[in-house]
């Protein structure tokens, strides 16, 4: 009978692994599909998850990018005080139900060294369970980069997914490569001297003025929520510098919370002489943003 339930039964993806007998594949968990919501951590991430299970063979199924009825869907499944990026995680999460027996969704605590993630980002794996766990099983990690480097984190996470620590390691690498190859070509990210290339760009031309963009990255990097933004300054002849996320934090200031300190101290770094304003997209009932946004003022 033909396998319906396993898409590579016979040829096994996973490194060194061989041909398997056909059905063989099927019986190993660690073979199942692995589906990855394209909102939140995501965006945090790019390219870091993908290419993790990709490498250590896993299939990965990612929801389809989001647009109107993704909107609308949110709207629709998700608990009412959740903030936008929150209820566009439900609606990416029901795009993937029948897809994939399950779903990845971390644990965020802190994403660098003396910082803490948003709280609601630690409350992920546990909403999820609550609302789809009758249609996926939820795999997650803590990812806190304020006590475990990222690679170590990636490691445990193969290690639980049932693989060797070789194998752990090596896709632990990629994926970490994969990451930085994605940050790096991001095409309107920041220079590190934002003020540098404001300069030329007034110069160049009397009309451009210079924007800088800040948000959170699964807001900026979104692009049926941010395009109209970078569509309407782009028609009126702006150039718009994003915020660099890959930005090394220097610890000043009183903010903690990761994403927003990251944004503190790139206004910090602004020149107003080459800036001609600052741009926060942010989403309706974001705690985070609201405290923050006195500070960035
Ligand atoms: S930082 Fe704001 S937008 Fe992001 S998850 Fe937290 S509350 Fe939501």
């Amino acid at each position: 009978m033909r396998n319906l339930i396993n898409p590579f039964a016979g040829i096994c993806r996973r490194p060194n692994a061989g041909p398997l007998k056909t059905g063989a594949c099927r019986r190993d968990a660690r073979c199942a599909a692995i589906g990855i919501p394209r909102a939140l951590f995501y965006f945090l991430y790019p390219g870091l998850w993908q290419t993790f299970f990709d490498s250590l063979g896993v299939p990965v199924v990612i929801s389809a990018p989001t647009n109107r009825l993704t909107l609308e869907r949110a709207g629709l499944i998700s608990e009412t005080e959740h903030c936008l990026p929150a209820k566009i995680l439900d609606a990416h999460l029901d795009d993937l139900t029948g897809r994939t027996p399950r779903v990845f969704v971390p644990r965020v605590l802190s994403m660098g060294r003396g910082y803490i993630a948003c709280p609601k980002l630690a409350a992920l794996p546990d909403a999820v369970r609550a609302q789809f766990g009758d249609r996926f099983e939820v795999v997650t990690i803590d990812l806190d980069e304020n006590k475990k480097p990222l690679e170590s984190t990636l490691v445990a996470l193969g290690k639980q997914l049932g693989f060797d620590t070789m194998v752990a390691a090596n896709a632990a690498r990629a994926a970490l490569q994969g990451f930085k190859n994605k940050i790096l070509s991001n095409p309107d990210k920041a220079e590190d001297d934002p003020a540098t290339t404001g300069n030329e760009a007034l110069t160049q031309s009397g009309r451009g003025k210079r924007f800088f963009l800040i948000g959170h990255p699964y807001n900026l990097d979104d692009a049926y929520l941010a395009d109209p933004v970078r569509r309407t300054l782009a028609d009126l002849g702006a150039t718009v510098d994003r915020i660099d996320d890959n930005r090394v934090l220097r610890g000043e200031g009183s903010l903690k919370w990761d994403m927003c300190a990251l944004m503190f101290e790139a206004l910090k770094d602004l020149d107003p002489v080459t800036c001609a304003g600052v741009i926060q997209v942010t989403s309706f009932n974001c705690g985070c943003d609201s405290m923050a946004g006195l500070y960035y003022r």
